[in-house]
């Protein structure tokens, strides 16, 4: 009898057991098949002369990715160099006083924009220049009509370009929050003065190294804000990852081969940017027969000439990303080796060499697959 009652009881709670275990399984074969197919939208548009995608995933992802266009077309408006009546139009186009100064009221991007490739134009001993323009478009870079100037027009052109010269009144500390801009000034498609810059005669500005990875961190601000928690951006290459990816692993995103777009590396990431940089992607090659790149040492003045192929920066925020692979790119292999040396690891990077070898940071080697059989593999402690 005790052992019937005692079974019996027992097997109650086998099967209780097996019911509560039943539960958990189909609770996890719920949260599995939600979260495998959990709902993603994908919008593509085109800004800021390149081509845009982002892919997010949940309940609000076309309503998110809606607003990221959005406010990727307000910066553009606000950065572009050739939209009249943007800041940067207006900053290279405004009529200087006596003094040879000319003061231009900008918005709170500019101003942030400004400051932050302030604090980089120093940190890269000038590699980053944002006041390149003049010298960039006498090589007819903006233009199309491109040629090679002469030593002298270069001289005068680059007498321009002392970035440190610009003033900024009043300084932002930080990054203005997107909320009040976005309600602030939504209908005009712009936002409202924040600070008052104060330039050289001649000085003339150009985004085009930092805006796309300003627009990236700003367009996972409004993924963020808009609830979304999981999603991929690809800004003309650029890639910018919120979150992980919906089953809780990491995105993984390639290096593409400079030489025919095969990846040759592939990298780990979540909530960070991989941003790359590469002579490959725009040149023009002159009466002489050399190949001239868009990437440009301020130093000279001229397009970079150098054993790279490529440099890709990962780390966190867009904006660093996107001003250091211009950067170390200007910088070379061994200037680019010692600055990561100096920055306390606030970034790693990838270079592909034109002799097939391959350079990465060492707190990459857990995240970074090599797909390629490259010559030569360096691995910088
Ligand atoms: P891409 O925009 O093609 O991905 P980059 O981010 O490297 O490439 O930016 C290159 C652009 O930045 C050039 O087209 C030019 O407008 C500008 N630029 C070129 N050289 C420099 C430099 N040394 N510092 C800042 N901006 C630069
Ligand atoms: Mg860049």
């Amino acid at each position: 009898m005790n052992l019937f009652k005692h079974s019996a009881s027992s097997s109650r709670i086998n099967n209780e057991r097996s019911l509560a275990y039943s539960l958990i399984l189909l609770s996890f074969f719920i949260f599995f098949i939600s979260s495998c197919s959990q709902k993603s939208d994908t919008t593509s548009f085109t800004a800021m002369n390149t081509y845009m995608t982002v892919k997010s995933y949940g309940k609000k992802s076309a309503a998110a990715n809606h607003l990221v266009q959005e406010e990727v077309e307000r910066l553009e408006k606000i950065l572009s160099t050739t939209i009249e009546g943007s800041d940067i139009h207006r900053i290279n186009n405004s009529v200087p006083d006596n003094n040879q100064f000319s003061k231009i009221p900008v918005s709170p991007e500019t101003t942030y924009l400004i400051e932050k490739s302030l604090e980089i134009y120093k940190m890269t001993d000038h590699a980053f220049n944002p006041a390149l323009y003049p010298v960039i478009r006498e090589w007819g870079f903006t233009t199309g009509d491109y040629k090679v100037p002469s030593d002298e027009k270069i001289r005068q052109l680059l007498e321009l370009t002392d970035f440190s010269k610009i003033k900024i009144s009043p300084k932002l500390v930080s990054t203005p929050s997107l909320d009040s801009l976005l309600k602030a000034d939504h209908e005009k498609g712009l936002s409202s003065t924040a600070s008052i810059i104060t330039k050289p005669l001649g000085m003339q500005l150009d985004f085009g190294a930092i805006g796309k990875g300003y627009a990236g961190d700003r367009a996972i601000e409004v993924l963020k804000n808009a609830g979304v928690k999981s999603a991929l951006l690809d800004f003309g290459g650029n890639i910018q990852v919120l979150g992980t990816k919906p089953d809780g692993k990491p995105w993984t995103v390639g290096i593409k081969n400079p030489w025919d777009g095969e990846p040759v590396a592939a990298v780990k990431l979540s909530d960070a940017c991989m941003i790359t940089s590469g002579g490959y992607e725009r040149f023009f090659t002159g009466e002489d027969g050399k190949k001239y790149i868009h990437i440009f040492d301020s130093a000279t003045g001229r397009p970079v000439e150098n054993d790279l192929e490529s440099v890709t920066i990962v780390c966190r925020e867009g904006l660093y990303g996107d001003a250091l692979s211009t950067s170390l790119f200007v910088m070379g292999l061994d200037k680019a080796i010692d600055f990561w040396k100096s920055r306390d690891r606030d970034f790693d990077f990838v270079i592909i060499t034109k002799d097939k070898s391959i350079v990465y940071t060492a707190p990459l080697e857990n995240s970074i697959s090599l797909l390629f059989d490259f010559d030569k593999v360096q691995v910088v402690e």
